[in-house]
């Protein structure tokens, strides 16, 4: 990531341990020589930490740390929100597809950090609640990926949950399912329920109030009685209703018909579908950013993104913009679902070992 040299000073200690993040006054570090790279920038600047003695660089502050492809990411970015798949990205860049995937992964929990940090702590619109049904490994395994987005358009937040194969099968297949769920077990009858009380919790912290318009789902009034800290109004709009802007649940149905059109795993009848959940929740991040904080509110009339609607950037942001800092998890403070999402830790039924993400230095 090009930065300049001269006047850029590293801001804080990366070492989360370092005591100079208690410490009163300024922090103290002193240069310590450079290192050369194949990649530019070529020529990178090494620092020492004077409080834990922690040896770090520019490298260390940019997104683009420890990557022999440092220039992939920019044009990642695009093609994953463009409707392309990790093999075709990897032919065009002459790339394997694990490759295209780890950076993928990377690019996705940058996003994840980047929305954490900037969204509104307690929203001040009324948001609307949907279930996007989309699926993981085979038809066999699907899920709801919810959203909580604002009338502004601005997604808030999103999450998963599991759910039971259902609707017209023929025999052979219900003896799959049957034969499926006896040796991976089955998802939870309540999923939907627990994962939008963990979303709707996330998003609007206890004492708030908050509009929420939803479908008929009989899960929602279920998770939102669970919230009795949240003053919550809730309103359904039968989902048979026509899906114009004039409907309530309009900001939603616009959410889910831009994540299908520009995400290659939720085409339908595709062979690009995620293979774990948690992939598809890294690219949901990837799209949730490039919604909120790039994407005109409207096509047609080519107005600001949801974000500078909101106040929360002066101004539309380039992909550019959006990769030139490093997020670090643990400034961003995550927990509970958001740090399992992060670390990779979100399980797929179907497979019995899931890599999880627990590099020590490049988190
Ligand atoms: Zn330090």
């Amino acid at each position: 990531m090009p930065r300049a040299p001269r006047s850029w000073q590293p801001p804080f200690c990366p070492n989360p341990t370092c005591d100079s993040h208690a410490l009163p006054g300024p922090w103290r570090f002193k240069k310590k020589g450079f290192y050369t790279r194949l990649r530019g920038p070529r020529k990178v600047q090494r620092y020492n930490c004077r409080s834990c003695d922690r040896n770090f660089s520019t490298q260390t502050f940019s997104p683009t740390y420890w990557l022999k492809r440092p220039d992939l990411q920019k044009p990642l970015f695009w093609r994953l929100i463009s409707c392309s798949g990790l093999r075709q990205i990897a032919r065009e860049f002459g790339l394997s597809h694990s490759t295209v995937q780890r950076q993928t992964e990377r690019l996705g929990r940058h996003c994840l950090l980047f929305h954490e940090a900037l969204r509104p702590r307690v929203p001040a619109e009324p948001l609307v609640l949907d279930g996007f049904r989309t699926f993981e490994h085979s038809q066999y395994w699907p899920f709801d990926l919810n959203l909580l987005v604002g009338r502004s358009f601005y997604v808030y937040g999103f999450n998963a949950a599991e759910l039971r194969r259902s609707g017209t099968m023929r025999p052979a297949q219900q003896d799959k399912r049957e034969r499926l769920e006896a040796e991976h077990g089955r998802p939870h009858p309540r999923a939907t329920r627990r994962a939008v009380t963990e979303l709707v919790s996330r998003i609007i912290p206890a004492g708030a109030e908050a509009v929420i318009d939803s479908d008929e789902h009989t899960a929602y009034p279920e998770a939102f009685a669970q919230l009795r800290d949240r003053r919550i109004t809730h309103r359904t709009t039968s989902s048979k209703e026509s899906r114009t802007p004039r409907n309530p649940l309009f900001p939603a149905n616009l959410s889910d018909l831009l994540l299908r059109h520009g995400s290659a795993n939720h085409k339908r009848e595709t062979i690009a579908f995620s293979k774990r959940r948690q992939g598809a929740l890294y690219r949901a991040a990837i799209w949730v950013v490039w919604r909120n904080y790039m994407k005109s509110r409207s096509e047609n009339r080519r107005d600001d993104p949801p974000a500078v609607f909101l106040g929360l950037t002066p101004k539309r942001l380039s992909v550019r913009e959006i990769l030139r800092d490093r997020c670090f998890p643990w400034r961003v403070e995550l927990q509970g679902w958001l740090a399992d999402c992060y670390a990779a830790r979100i399980p797929t039924r179907r497979l019995a070992r899931c890599r999880t993400h627990e590099l020590r230095y490049a988190f």
